[in-house]
């Protein structure tokens, strides 16, 4: 895959704050894959966790929009434990789900699921649902 590089957008905004409020950084990362290989959630996701970080470096903010890895982490931690540099995945994970919610761009809207399904699900699923992908503001 050809990928065209935007000097303009390296540290861009979004990508400061996502590093920000998981006082990590994402240079750290010198793309083992040791991560990847790790995350038990990797089979639903579209976009590794080791890729979300490269794009992350070249300042593809906007791809990283486009997969449903981020909201997929499970903030198991597994992927922390293995790499070799440090690098706290699931909260530059959670960040970036974040800076997501803070656009005001929510990934669930609580008033369009199925009545049926509001009445079945556990209110602890709904509590922690809500929190991971609608925006509380
Ligand atoms: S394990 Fe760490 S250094 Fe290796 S690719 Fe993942 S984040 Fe980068
Ligand atoms: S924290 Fe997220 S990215 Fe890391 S291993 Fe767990 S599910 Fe995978």
């Amino acid at each position: 895959m050809l990928l065209k590089l935007d000097p303009s957008k390296i540290r861009c905004e979004e990508i400061r704050d996502i590093e920000t409020i998981a006082a990590d950084s994402v240079y750290k990362c010198y793309q083992c894959g040791k991560c990847s290989a790790a995350c038990p959630a990797a089979p639903e996701m579209d976009m590794l966790p080791n890729q979300v970080i490269r794009y992350l470096q070249l300042g593809m903010y906007e791809k990283i929009l486009e997969s449903n890895t981020p909201w997929v982490c499970a903030s198991c931690l597994q992927c922390m434990t293995v790499c070799p540099k440090g690098v706290d995945l699931a909260k530059i994970m959670e960040a970036v789900r974040t800076v997501h919610l803070r656009r005001g761009e929510n990934k669930l809207n609580i008033n369009k699921l199925d009545e049926e399904y509001k009445a079945r699900a556990p209110q602890i699923a709904m509590i922690a649902g809500l929190r991971k992908f609608q925006s509380l503001s």
